[in-house]
C-alpha cells in the first residue's frame, strides 16, 4: 500500500511539470507546424526531403506534448453518466480497421447488467484505447484480445487480456514510468496516462503478464449506488 501512495505522490509531481512544459510547447509549435506544412505543399519548394522530415518529426512532438496535456488536465472537470461496457464497445469499433488488417479477433463478453459510471467519457475511452493499443502492438500476426467483465455490490472489475509476446519482470515493473518504451516509436506515456485516469476515477489499474504468452490489465471501477440497470 506504501509503494502505490508513493506511485500516486509521483504521478501528481509528473502531471504538474507535464501541465507547464505542455503550455510553453504548444503556442510556438502550432506556428513551427503551420509553416512547415505552408512549405510541403509548394511544389517549388528546394528543401521538401527535409521540410517532409520536419513535418514528420513535428507530428511525434505534437502526439508527446497532447499526451501531456492529458496527464496535466484535471480528469474529472467534466463528469456524466454513461455505460461503462458500451463506451468499450465505441472504442472497440473505431479500432475496427486495425483489428482487421492485423487478423486480430477481439471479444467483449457482455454481462447481463449494464453498469453506469460518473466520469469523464473521453478520458475512460483514451484508456480503453491506450490499453488496446498495446494489446495490438504485443501480436505478431494474429491473436486474441478478450474483455470480460465481473460486478460486485459497487465495483466493476474489468479484464482485458491479449495472448501477444508478454513482458518479462523489468518489463512489467516500468512500465508506469514516463517514456519507457521498448517500441522503436513509442512515446512510453500510454500506460502512464491510463493509470492517471483510472486513479482519478477512484478505481485502480494492474497488470499482469508472462512473457511470451499473455498480458492481462486488470481495472476495478467504483461505480455509484444507483449503478445496476
Ligand atoms: P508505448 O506503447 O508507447 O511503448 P506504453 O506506456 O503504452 O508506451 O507501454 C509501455 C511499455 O509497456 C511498452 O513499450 C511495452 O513494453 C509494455 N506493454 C504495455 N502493454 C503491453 C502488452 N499488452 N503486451 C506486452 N507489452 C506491453
Ligand atoms: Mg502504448
Amino acid at each position: 500500500a506504501e509503494a502505490y501512495a508513493l506511485e500516486i505522490e509521483r504521478l501528481r509531481t509528473t502531471s504538474n511539470i507535464a501541465a507547464v512544459v505542455a503550455h510553453e510547447i504548444r503556442n510556438p509549435m502550432t506556428a513551427i507546424t503551420g509553416f512547415v506544412q505552408m512549405m510541403n505543399n509548394d511544389s517549388a519548394n528546394p528543401y521538401s526531403p527535409f521540410t517532409q522530415i520536419m513535418e514528420s518529426e513535428i507530428t511525434n512532438i505534437n502526439q508527446i506534448v497532447t499526451d501531456f496535456l492529458v496527464l496535466s488536465k484535471p480528469t474529472l472537470h467534466q463528469s456524466s453518466s454513461f455505460s461503462v461496457i458500451e463506451t468499450i464497445q465505441e472504442v472497440i469499433d473505431e479500432f475496427c480497421g486495425k483489428f482487421n488488417k492485423r487478423e486480430i479477433t477481439c471479444h467483449l463478453h457482455r454481462i447481463n447488467q449494464n453498469p453506469v459510471l460518473l466520469g469523464n467519457k473521453a478520458s475512460l475511452k483514451q484508456v480503453f484505447f491506450n490499453i488496446l493499443t498495446n494489446s495490438c502492438e504485443a501480436i505478431d500476426h494474429n491473436g486474441q484480445i478478450d474483455i470480460t467483465f465481473s460486478l460486485t455490490d459497487e465495483t466493476l472489475c474489468i479484464f482485458i487480456q491479449d495472448d501477444g509476446n508478454g513482458m518479462d519482470e523489468p518489463t512489467l515493473a516500468a512500465i508506469y514510468q514516463p517514456f519507457f518504451s521498448t517500441k522503436e516509436h513509442g512515446t512510453g506515456l500510454g500506460m502512464l496516462i491510463s493509470k492517471k485516469i483510472i486513479v482519478d476515477h477512484k478505481g485502480t489499474l494492474e497488470v499482469e503478464s508472462l512473457q511470451g504468452a499473455w498480458t492481462k490489465v486488470i481495472i476495478h471501477l467504483p461505480l455509484s449506488n444507483d449503478s445496476l440497470h
